[in-house]
């Protein structure tokens, strides 16, 4: 007979108060677990000392506390890990955590493979399994944070940025990524800032609509083209949503956010002498002019079969002096994790014999 109990991390902290109450309990309830849960790290009911003697007896009947298990774990030279989470069904998924001077950002995935299929990309490259439920996504977190440490009290967050840029489009899996979003941000789980929270997406226009004033966490829009021609080319759903469209929907996103502080962030991908030319940067600026943005490059990451190359440094400079010479704020994106395949782009997690054969 299948397992009827919960698995408590796939519950928002609403769904949580309402788990609550259905086994005869009190709302409140649902802080304590998510306390235990996300700032302890704590699986095992017995150890939730603040929970009365007779539910903790029974809550294992009810529910259990389960992350998909870490069975790879690379280190790259530069500090950047990658852990590969087994999903149980034979699927992989990646994730991958980049310390830097003042923040450590986790890079989460939000489905096995991703539909989109840029040209680009090898998560696209890899198809499309499924999307990922609630407890995979969280569970990315919860893992990592097993291996380098929850926030318990500390002021200190171990993992203080999440940005959903793994494996996955996460507005093809909205409903449960909304539910991750709001574990995320709440205070008695890891409280995170909404400004350290980032969903990226390919441009799924009438779902940005959607969440415009629903939802409120950094936004960050991979564009990679300056006219539809060529972004039809790089990431075929700009043939259903026109770059017009998507940047619309992303005015509205902002209209109603504080999170992004008036500004998306739109990601840049350079191919070389595919979309880095200096023509390119100067339509590049024409069509954001209206757009509060901050615009990151991204250096392509090769991988094998892309059909792609990394532009010299001088290309990518040129496109940079661009952009920066109209006034935008620019970033030039450097590669962490290359060594490990975890650079942007680089995630495919149905490599699980390759990987089983690393285990940890
Ligand atoms: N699907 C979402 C989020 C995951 S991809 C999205 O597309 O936004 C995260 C970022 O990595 C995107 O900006 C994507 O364009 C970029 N990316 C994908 N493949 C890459 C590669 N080979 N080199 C550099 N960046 C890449
Ligand atoms: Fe999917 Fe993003 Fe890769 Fe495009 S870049 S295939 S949307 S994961």
């Amino acid at each position: 007979m299948s397992d009827q109990r919960v698995n408590l991390l796939d519950l928002s902290p609403e769904d949580l108060k309402e788990f609550c109450v259905s086994i005869g309990e009190k709302p409140f309830r649902a802080q304590q677990f998510l306390k235990w849960i996300y700032q302890w790290g704590v699986t095992d009911f017995a150890q939730m000392t603040n929970i009365k003697k007779e539910l903790r007896e029974r809550l294992p009947t009810l529910a259990y506390i389960k992350a998909p298990d870490i069975i790879a774990e690379h280190k790259s030279a530069d500090g950047t890990i990658k852990w590969a989470l087994d999903l149980g069904d034979g699927q992989v998924v990646e994730t991958v955590l980049i310390p830097e001077d003042d923040r450590s950002t986790l890079c989460i995935s939000t489905q096995v493979g991703c539909p989109i299929k840029c040209s680009f990309c090898r998560t696209g490259a890899s198809g499309f399994n499924r999307n990922l439920k609630v407890h995979e996504i969280i569970g990315q977190v919860f893992a990592a944070a097993s291996r380098v440490g929850f926030c318990e009290n500390r002021e200190h967050k171990p993992i203080s940025n999440v940005v959903m840029m793994g494996m996955g489009e996460p507005l093809l899996n909205v409903t449960n990524v909304l539910k991750v979003t709001e574990i995320l941000l709440s205070d008695f789980a890891f409280g995170l800032s909404k400004r350290r929270v980032t969903i990226s997406t390919s441009g799924i226009a009438p779902i940005i609509e959607k969440l415009a004033g629903k939802v409120d966490v950094a936004l960050a829009l991979s564009l990679h083209a300056a006219n539809d021609e060529l972004r039809d080319e790089l990431v075929p759903i700009n043939k259903k949503y026109k770059i017009a469209e998507v940047l619309t929907a992303v005015k509205h996103y902002l209209a109603a956010s504080n999170a992004n502080c008036g500004r998306v962030t739109i990601e840049y991908v350079l191919l070389d002498h595919v979309n880095d030319s200096t023509d390119d940067a100067h339509a590049l600026a024409a069509l954001l002019k209206d757009v509060p943005c901050k615009i990151n490059l991204i250096p392509f990451n090769p991988h094998d079969g892309a059909g792609y190359q990394r532009p010299s440094n001088s290309r990518i400079d040129r496109f940079y002096k661009v952009l920066f010479n109209y006034g935008f704020t620019v970033i030039t994106r450097t590669t962490r994790g290359d060594d490990i395949a975890a650079a942007c782009g680089q995630l495919a997690g149905q490599v699980k014999n390759k990987i089983r054969a690393q285990t940890v």
